[in-house]
């Protein structure tokens, strides 16, 4: 019998699993691609170009739980690009936002003064917010009915600091959680890119629309990750799959055993004494604890024995929202394209995210399509040529380009994916086309990746970029679901690490950690 069998070598499996090792335990991944990484990965798409398959940067990635397993002794390379994010607009000047806030400032004097004058204000508002929320992040959600005398104390200090925040800014973050992200872009700035800016990491890989109420709350989360609520384009030198290999790299050195090509079929429970897993090749396994990296529909619907699970369990697990509205294509570029109305700052303003949508009613119609099942003709992408901070990746002078296509939803109501999924290329190079002209005779190899390849190739039930909306009702308390937010489940011994457990999905590493801690606490609770 294994101490502990963690099923998926994603990210969150891997540092469960480092933690698991660390603290003395014998964990053995099993991860069914013949790779480990799940969303973080880097892979050739056409010979000599290596670009993120999936996730083109990291959270960011966690740094307490970086410095708990020296990841800087394992020579990875953070690269964190001047820009965060450049709006390409059709109708005017395009605004990039820099790392820099000043520099931001100074660069939208000309766009809009007012803007220009509100942005400190706003950079430093989400920044203190982002302090407060942050240590929600590595806390395990409390139990509602009986909360225990921990969890009290964490909320306590939580509500202590909160109190620090002073007025404005306790108001703000109260009333800014359930609004809708347009309207609070609209308090902060008039101009129309800059509205768009904000509002794009508020549905980011999410089934909603600028308009839905508490896309504000992805925002707030954004914050707490890296201080700012316009997402950094952060990653690791050889994109993130050199993260998840230097993460697999530190597992085995601390005795870890990881076996790819190793798909879980089934979960079965144990007597109450641990838990079995079946392979798909039809081997057998047990051991004292089962943790998940999968998502929680895979986990309890596709793994799980039905009758093992109480049916109001069940119930619940099939209404968890987890229909994906992202599509990827990536290209691989001879050379870096000319987009129009960026001159000799190009490669600079381009290293960070590049968004096309740049108003809100852009962000608002593009989810239209995907509300009545069709793919958007003018879709929300946000895009990086990673490449540009890392010339590892590519031959010299070529690039690639990673591109996330929202909307394009998991369910079509005309023809399937199969049959789609290169006319979505199509578009998306004749769209891009549109802000880069010489693109097309650029492009040298091409990659798309639909909403059901994300479900059979990478493993994501329903396509589902996050394992699950991030959403209120699947937020902190409720994610997977109400009662079960401590990454324990109804099956004795059986954990879940993924990213549908608190705080969700993106590259931290805080989901594997918490779980970790949990799944720790557990075992010295039955040695003694
Ligand atoms: C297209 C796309 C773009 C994204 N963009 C970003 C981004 O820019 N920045 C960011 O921070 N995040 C991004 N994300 C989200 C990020 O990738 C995820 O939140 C993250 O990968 C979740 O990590 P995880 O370890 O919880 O799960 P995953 O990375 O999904 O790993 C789960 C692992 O479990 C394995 N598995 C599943 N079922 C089984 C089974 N039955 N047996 C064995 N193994 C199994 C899978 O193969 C996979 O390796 C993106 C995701 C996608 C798909």
């Amino acid at each position: 019998m294994h101490d502990v069998i963690v099923i998926g070598g994603g990210h969150n499996g891997l540092v469960a699993a480092c933690y698991l090792a660390k603290a003395g335990l014998k964990p053995l991944v099993l991860e069914r691609r013949e790779q480990v990484g799940g969303g973080a990965i880097t892979e050739e798409i056409h010979p000599g170009f290596r670009c993120p398959t999936l996730a083109h940067a990291t959270g960011p990635f966690s740094q307490k739980v970086s410095a708990d397993l020296d990841l800087a002794r394992s020579g990875l390379e953070f690269i964190k690009p001047a820009a965060r994010l450049t709006v390409l607009n059709p109708n005017g000047p395009s605004p990039t936002i820099y790392e820099d806030a000043a520099r931001t400032a100074d660069s939208l004097k000309p766009i809009s003064p007012a803007d220009a004058a509100s942005y400190a204000d706003f950079v430093t508002s989400f920044a203190r917010i982002g302090r407060v929320l942050a240590p929600l992040l590595s806390m395990t959600p409390p139990t509602i009915e009986k909360p225990a005398a921990g969890e009290l104390w964490n909320l306590g200090k939580l509500g202590l600091s909160f109190r620090g925040l002073g007025k404005q800014d306790a108001f703000r973050l109260l009333r800014w959680g359930p609004m809708a992200v347009a309207d609070l872009a609209a308090e902060w700035f008039e101009t129309e890119t800059l509205r768009a800016a904000v509002a794009a990491r508020g549905i980011y890989g999410a089934f909603a629309e600028p308009w839905s109420a508490g896309t504000s709350t992805g925002l707030l989360m954004q914050a707490a990750r890296d201080g700012s609520a316009i997402a950094s384009s952060t990653s690791v030198k050889g994109g993130p799959g050199a993260l998840t290999q230097a993460l697999a790299k530190i597992a085995r050195d601390r005795g870890v055993e990881i076996r790819t090509s190793a798909e879980v079929a089934g979960i079965r429970s144990v007597n109450g004494q641990g838990a079995k897993v079946v392979l798909a090749n039809g081997d057998e396994l047990t051991a004292r604890a089962l943790v998940s990296n999968a998502d929680p529909r895979t986990t309890f619907l596709k793994l799980v024995d039905p009758l093992d699970l109480d049916p109001n369990f069940l119930l619940k697990l099939q209404n968890y929202r987890a229909s994906g509205c992202v599509a990827k294509v990536n290209l691989a570029l001879s050379g870096l394209p000319s987009f129009a109305g960026l001159n000799d700052d190009r490669a600079e303003r381009l290293s960070g995210r590049i968004q096309v949508g740049h108003e809100i009613d852009y962000l608002e119609r593009a989810f239209d399509a995907a509300k009545y099942g069709d793919y958007s003709t003018h879709p929300y992408l946000d895009i990086t040529i990673p490449s540009l901070s890392d010339p590892s990746l590519t031959p010299p002078g070529a690039h690639v380009m990673s591109i996330h296509v929202q909307y394009a939803p998991y369910k079509l109501k005309q023809g399937d994916w199969n049959s789609r999924g290169e006319e979505l290329g199509d578009l998306i190079v004749d769209l891009l086309s549109d802000f880069a002209p010489d693109l097309k005779q650029l492009v040298v190899g091409r990659q798309v990746i639909t909403p059901m390849d994300l479900e059979h190739i990478y493993g994501l039930n329903g396509g589902h970029i996050f394992h699950g909306e991030q959403a209120l009702d699947q937020f902190f308390m409720f994610r997977p679901l109400i009662g079960w937010a401590q990454y324990r489940t109804p099956i004795k011994g059986l954990y879940l690490c993924g990213a549908g457990t608190h705080p969700g999905g993106e590259i931290t590493g805080q989901c594997g950690a918490n779980a970790a801690r949990e799944i720790i606490h557990d075992f010295r609770k039955r040695k003694t």
